[in-house]
């Protein structure tokens, strides 16, 4: 804290104090420059927490305490801005507010130690579709709806325009069809100067998706990264007057936007914990631990935090490289859990969870996906005795009888949302009751609130009838 102070007191004109809410949407409070001393790290500032969409049982009024170690240049003020990461705490007892996002994860981070765990690596994969305009039109003709992408324009009543999109769309494609090669760069160059490993970006599968890969870092700074690449993303498309969305499933029939995370455990001497000699270079540890995150998947209970959105449903569909099973796999990316075969350096070896997309809070994602590794771990599930895998076949492929075997995941948000509150068990040391019911009563609202909502697709299948 004392070297931060003493590197930016003089130069800084604004401090910007950074919290998430419960969605993980950041929000912030600016201070001007002379205020960062020991005491702003000591005392905070006080602000009222009911705002954010967590509970007020306790009381509303919290104090957020800047993480020095969260520092760096906001590069999207004029004036030179020191922008530092918040903990929260509760305004009375100062003790930290149990329910907020960070506290959550560094609470459940401690809980590896239980399992002799010192820390988890991770490294996310942001997907992303950048439209140049966006319009969401439903009209008596039957239009469903007419969006203007950057790569070409979708009308669902004039396919021929398809052609456009189809020529300008796919993986790994270069310029002039990969329009936005340069958005992505000047991305990676905020990235990069604010200290964010990066492991490179790509034009993706759909019309207009983008993506951009993080190196490993320990699961908190994961988490906070997630959350500052999506605001320096939001905020170079705004520059360039572009919108810019994470939505799982923006376009139909399009691939959607996944937010995968490879992850592994390491011990006090970091040592990679998932390297050993059992399937695919990984640790006997390594299987209990994606066992857990696959059985807490299959009940819904994980996904409601990984997958919080009704639109996450539409993604977990068949043949978009999404997942919609408790699967895994080598190299099939039809699996829930992939383990990247050709990764043969022990210190690398890794499995990437393929599930979770950007519409979650990634504190409350990466911490229910450990405390599902840690019951893994604690309760050694074998994946392959209860039936996870390794499946290497691309299950959109497989014959009926095939398929009868595998275990599909529930396919809406209501229905994960039942399996919260059947199974959170393994939660519930980290995750209050307060924080599931708060939780719970926030996202079965927004099903409510979707489904009664008229949709585009109601007006082209219902509207003559
Ligand atoms: N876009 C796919 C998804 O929804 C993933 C494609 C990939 O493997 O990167 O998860
Ligand atoms: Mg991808
Ligand atoms: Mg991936």
């Amino acid at each position: 804290m004392k070297d931060i102070i003493e590197k930016y007191a003089h130069s800084v004109e604004f401090i910007d104090l950074k919290v998430v809410d419960i969605h993980g949407r950041l929000r912030h409070v600016t201070l001007p420059g002379n205020r960062l001393n020991e005491t702003l790290f000591k005392e905070g500032v006080g602000f009222d927490a009911s705002n954010f969409g967590f509970a007020s049982v306790e009381s509303s009024d919290m104090i957020m305490i800047p993480d020095p170690d969260t520092a760096f240049i906001d590069p999207f003020y004029d004036a030179k801005t020191l922008s530092l990461f918040c903990d929260v705490f509760l305004a009375d007892t100062f003790e930290p507010f149990d329910q907020y996002p960070r506290n959550v994860l560094k609470n459940a981070i401690k809980k590896l130690e239980e399992v002799g765990v010192k820390d988890a690596m991770m490294a996310p994969e942001l997907e992303f579709h950048i439209f140049e305009s966006f319009g969401y039109n439903v009209d008596t003709n039957g239009s469903f709806y007419e969006v203007d992408v950057s790569e070409g324009f979708w009308n669902s009543r004039e396919f021929s325009n398809r052609y456009i999109i189809d020529k300008k769309r796919g993986y790994h494609r270069t310029p002039p069809a990969d329009s936005y090669s340069n958005f992505r760069n000047e991305v990676v160059k905020v990235m990069l100067e604010i200290g964010i490993p990066v492991k490179y970006h790509h034009h993706e599968v759909s019309s207009a998706q983008h993506e951009i890969e993080l190196l490993f870092q320990k699961a908190l700074k994961a988490a906070d990264s997630i959350i500052i690449v999506k605001y320096i993303i939001q905020n170079i498309a705004e520059k360039h007057g572009l919108a810019v969305t994470f939505m799982p499933k923006p376009l139909y029939n399009e691939a959607g936007n996944g937010l995968h995370v490879h992850q592994f455990l390491i011990d006090q001497n970091k040592n990679n914990i998932f390297s050993g000699d059992e399937y695919s270079g990984l640790s006997q540890i390594a299987l209990y631990y994606l066992a857990g995150i696959l059985k807490h998947s299959l009940s819904g209970s994980l996904l409601a935090f990984t997958n919080p959105s009704t639109n996450s449903y539409k993604r977990l569909v068949p043949g978009f490289e999404a997942p919609v099973c408790a699967t895994f796999a080598k190299a099939n990316r039809s699996a829930a859990i992939r383990i990247p075969g050709y990764i043969k350096n022990p210190e690398k070896v890794r499995i990437e969870f393929r599930t979770m997309d950007a519409s979650c809070n990634p504190y409350y994602s990466l911490s229910a996906i450990l405390l599902a590794g840690i019951n893994g771990i604690k309760q050694r599930f074998d994946p392959k005795e209860m039936g996870f895998g390794p499946l290497e076949k691309n299950i959109y492929e497989m014959a009926d009888n095939e398929r009868e075997k595998i275990r599909f995941f529930p396919t809406s948000l209501e229905a994960v949302l039942e399996g919260l509150i059947k199974d959170n068990e393994y939660l519930n040391e980290i995750f209050s009751k307060n924080l599931i019911v708060n939780w719970y009563t926030l996202k079965k609202r927004e099903a409510e609130y979707v489904n009664s909502v008229p949709s585009p697709a109601e007006y082209q299948l219902y509207f003559d009838l």
